[in-house]
């Protein structure tokens, strides 16, 4: 592969003696990785049922190297569509990992499209406090609500705002924030080779000006003793030990802390003068087991006001038992939190909410059921978000092979006569991967036709 000569001279400089090994990774297209959703599977179940060969990547114990290159289409994949994992480089795994998320923790993901990071805080969360996914550009806010919603997450919000919009609002509101910030992507480099067509060093530094612009932003959504991550995906030390030096020096209230796994290597020394605790942040290289990642741990020392009110959640008693009405012959589970109705749609909203007044919400929770015309309808991610053992009704698609295959496609399947209404489609009995509605041994496909495998 061909690297820009002017990124090779600048790259030298910080790799030194390594630089010749580094170089040479660049022959070799990388293994690709998943990370296993434990929030739909178990590892030992999915190693159970996945045909993949996999080798673990020995930086999170959910994230697994492919190891046959000449696997493709994962995406086609029915255990991808059922949210068994995600494609995702290994060592983009580690900042959640820095994070240290903790039960209950309220978790802001600023740049959170497409929802990598964002499914993994959901899976360390296991359930509990709150994940708000945010990204500013919305198409690509609607594939991050569709990642959430694959990975079955329940807990979440999905906003589409401007990083100073946000933080603004939500002052004082998070535990943690992750920035996972937009950046020239050096460390992406052997999965696309044709990104570093477009590297220059005035697009380094324009990246590294925004990415100053966002934390300055994030550091205000932060209660005290908040713990803030940043993280790029490239190598250039002006986009990372720089940034980190400068917001440091310009908010003493923050101070670097210890990442407490090892994996990869401490920061560039060369910056030690400018902050003696910079090492204390990671980069992970090809040279040591992942494609690039740089992330650093900051612990905010001050108080910082929470001024946003409680969401008042409305108990709408009409709306709460139109819904146990439609559930009651879906799942075995009450459900339990609060449920209201926006538009013709009924969502089960997580718990600990803020004010939502004002800031472009896309999804807050699960979407249990929409109003149609004279009839109420249970929706694909209240499926998604449900485990098999939850469902009355259940077909298991891997009885017969061809099930998976063509229920993905949108068509109908032969299902035994008894089975009737709302059926949850599985997988081997172990994870649900969508609906149907069966009458006379027919089950009608309700998997959302944007979802669709087209071959
Ligand atoms: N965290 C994501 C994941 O793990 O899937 C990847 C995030 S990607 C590195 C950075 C994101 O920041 C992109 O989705 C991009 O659209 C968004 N972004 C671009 N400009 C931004 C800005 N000015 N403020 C905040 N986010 C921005």
């Amino acid at each position: 592969m061909k690297l820009p000569e002017n990124f090779k001279n600048k790259i030298r400089k910080y790799f030194k003696d390594e630089y010749e090994n580094f170089l040479r990774m660049y022959d070799y297209s990388p293994l690709k990785s998943i990370r296993v959703n434990a929030l739909k599977i178990s590892i030992k179940n999915f190693l159970e049922i996945s045909d993949l060969k996999l080798k673990n990547t020995g930086i999170s114990e959910n994230g697994f190297f492919i190891e046959d290159k000449s696997v493709k289409n994962i995406g086609y994949m029915p255990l991808h569509h059922a949210g068994a994992f995600y494609v995702q480089e290994a060592s983009a795994m580690a900042p959640v990992l820095a994070l240290d998320v903790e039960k209950g923790d309220k978790v802001l993901d600023l740049c959170a499209a497409p929802g990598g990071k964002s499914t993994q805080i959901a899976a360390s969360l296991k359930g509990s406090g709150l994940i708000w996914a945010n990204e500013v550009i919305k198409s690509r806010g609607n594939i991050l609500l569709s990642n959430i919603e694959r990975m079955g997450v329940k807990n979440a919000v999905v906003s589409s705002c401007s990083p100073e919009v946000l933080c603004e609002r939500l002052s004082g509101f998070f535990d943690k924030v992750l920035v996972d910030a937009p950046c020239s992507g050096e460390g992406m480099f052997r999965k696309n080779p044709e990104a570093c067509l477009e590297w220059s060093n005035e697009h380094v530094l324009s990246c590294a000006k925004r990415q100053k612009i966002i934390l300055n932003c994030a550091k205000e959504a932060l209660k005290e003793n908040g713990i803030l991550v940043y993280s790029t995906c490239t190598f250039s030390p002006e986009e990372n030990e720089e940034v980190i030096c400068d917001f440091i020096k310009k908010n003493d209230d923050f101070e670097l802390v210890d990442i407490k796994y090892d994996f990869g290597r401490p920061a560039l020394k060369d910056y030690i003068h400018q902050n003696n605790d910079i090492i204390k942040a990671r980069r992970i290289t090809p040279l040591d087991g992942g494609e690039g990642h740089f992330f650093a741990k900051l612990r905010k020392k001050s108080y910082t006001e929470c001024i946003t009110k409680p969401y008042k959640y409305k108990y709408d008693k009409k709306v709460q038992s139109k819904i146990a009405d439609l559930f009651k012959g879906i799942s075995f589970k009450e459900l339990t939190d609060p449920i209201e109705m926006v538009g013709d749609k009924y969502l089960l909203l997580p718990e600990g909410l803020p004010d939502l007044k004002g800031i472009n919400i896309l999804r807050t929770g699960v979407l249990l059921a929409e109003d149609k015309k004279s009839r109420i309808e249970p929706c694909h991610a209240f499926f998604m978000a449900s485990k098999p053992e939850d469902i009355i009704n259940k077909f298991n698609l891997s009885d017969f092979i061809e099930n998976e295959f063509k229920f993905l496609k949108g068509e109908e399947l032969m299902v035994p006569e008894g089975l009737k209404g709302f059926t949850a489609v599985t997988l081997h009995n172990k994870i649900v991967l969508g609906f149907g509605k069966c009458k006379n041994g027919i089950l009608k496909n309700k998997y959302p036709k944007g979802l669709r495998n087209k071959k």
